[in-house]
């Protein structure tokens, strides 16, 4: 049998997590497709991967909570045997100005964004490092480097990552696993769908190259870093934004 390498993207039932799943599976990448609600989403990501005749499997899973990542990670061994790389996608955002932020939307993107992250990370280290091989890559965001009214809990997360990407890079680096973030800027999604008009034109007008980033954007960067072609890079954080931050 062909042993293809293995990847775990989270939050795969739809948009960038999606497309990063669709990229890699034509890379012949081995996919585990996980997520939280969406079963009927999940579902078409898979069918989209097995066109590439790579193996795919469906894990769902609540990754804010450490039970629940600990049972994703017990399957994903006992039907691969191994991972060689992660994504972490999942992410939600529940915006509002800090004077009227209640405690629970605080703690809750915290938990999604950034704890699912650390749980993720520590499982996949280990199998990782008795492997001598790993690609890791989180998925921030340019409000985490920043910032972004109305977003303290989202841009705390999102920075949140970037400092554990590093961290984990100098921790790793000698086994051969490399950890790298992404910013990404404005990509349309349904977590940016649910914008208004005015607030979306107004994002627009700060984007150099005048238009919005695609899912397929991020997925094409991800399957970079995750080649032999980015064995070099670690450590990083590649803002993909139509040169929103310059
Ligand atoms: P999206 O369309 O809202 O998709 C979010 C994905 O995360 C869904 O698959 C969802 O799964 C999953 N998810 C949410 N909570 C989860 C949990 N507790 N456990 C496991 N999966 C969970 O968002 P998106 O725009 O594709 O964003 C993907 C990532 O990119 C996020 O981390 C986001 O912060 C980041 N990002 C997005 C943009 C942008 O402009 N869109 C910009 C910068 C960064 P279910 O639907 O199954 O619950």
């Amino acid at each position: 049998m062909e042993n293809r390498r293995v990847a775990l993207v989270t939050g795969a039932s739809k948009g960038i997590g999606r497309a990063i799943a669709i990229r890699l599976a034509q890379s012949n990448i081995d996919i585990v497709i996980n997520y939280n609600r969406d079963l009927e989403g999940v579902k078409k990501t898979q069918g989209k991967c097995n066109r590439f005749g790579v193996r795919t499997e469906i894990l769902q899973g609540d990754m804010s909570k450490e039970e629940e990542v600990n049972l994703v990670f017990e399957r994903i061994v006992d039907r691969f045997g191994k991972l060689d790389i992660l994504i972490n996608n999942a992410g939600i955002t529940k915006d509002g100005l800090l004077i009227s932020m209640k405690g629970e939307a605080f703690r809750e993107v915290l938990e999604v964004n950034l704890f699912s992250a650390f749980y993720t990370m520590k499982l996949a280290s280990r199998i990782m490092a008795r492997n001598r091989f790993g690609r890791i890559i989180n998925i921030s965001s340019i409000v985490g480097i920043r910032g972004n009214a109305g977003q303290v809990n989202y841009s705390a997360s999102k920075a949140g990552l970037i400092g554990m990407t590093k961290s984990l890079a100098k921790e790793m680096a000698s086994r051969n696993i490399l950890v790298n973030a992404i910013a990404p800027g404005f990509i349309e999604t349904d977590m940016t769908d649910k914008l208004d008009d005015k607030v979306k034109e107004k994002i627009l007008e700060e984007i150099p190259v005048k238009h919005f980033g695609k899912p397929e954007d991020i997925g094409n960067l991800v399957n970079f870093l995750v080649s032999d072609e980015a064995n070099y890079i670690t450590g990083q954080v590649i803002s993909i934004d139509g040169g929103m931050n310059i």
